[in-house]
C-alpha cells in the first residue's frame, strides 16, 4: 500500500482522505460524490504521424464505487468515428495497430499487475 494520501472535497462526505496509488496522476475532481472519486494513470497512446490518437490505455480505479469493482483496471479507448484511408494510410494503420498489440497492451498488463499488487485487492 502506498504511503501517500490525498484529500478531496466531496459533496456527500466532506473532505475524503484516501490512499494515493503510486501510478495515479494526482488529478482528482472535487465537489462530486465520494463514489465518483477516481484515480487515473498516465495514458499510453498510439498515434498516427499527424498526431491523431488511434488508441490509448490507462490505469483507472474507482476506490469508493458503489456499483462496480473497486480494483484497478485498464481503460482502453479506440479512436472513434469513421476515417478515410488511402493505401499509405492503411500501411500506417497496420503498423500502429501492430504496435498497440505488441507493445502497448503488454505494458498495460504489466502496469495493471503492479497496480493490483499495490492495492492488495
Ligand atoms: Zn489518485
Amino acid at each position: 500500500m502506498s504511503a501517500r494520501t490525498v484529500t478531496v472535497a466531496t459533496s456527500d462526505h466532506g473532505d475524503v482522505t484516501m490512499a494515493e496509488p503510486s501510478w495515479c496522476d494526482g488529478l482528482h475532481k472535487t465537489g462530486g460524490a465520494r463514489s465518483d472519486l477516481t484515480h487515473n494513470g498516465l495514458p499510453l497512446e498510439v498515434a498516427f504521424n499527424d498526431g491523431t490518437v488511434l488508441a490509448y490505455g490507462q490505469l483507472c480505479q474507482w476506490p469508493y464505487s458503489e456499483v462496480a469493482s473497486r480494483k484497478p483496471y485498464i481503460a482502453v479507448e479506440l479512436g472513434g468515428g469513421e476515417h478515410e484511408y488511402d493505401d499509405a494510410d492503411l500501411v500506417e494503420l497496420q503498423q500502429k495497430l501492430a504496435t498497440f498489440a505488441a507493445v502497448t497492451i503488454p505494458e498495460l498488463r504489466v502496469r495493471l499487475s503492479a497496480a493490483l499488487a499495490e492495492a492488495r485487492l
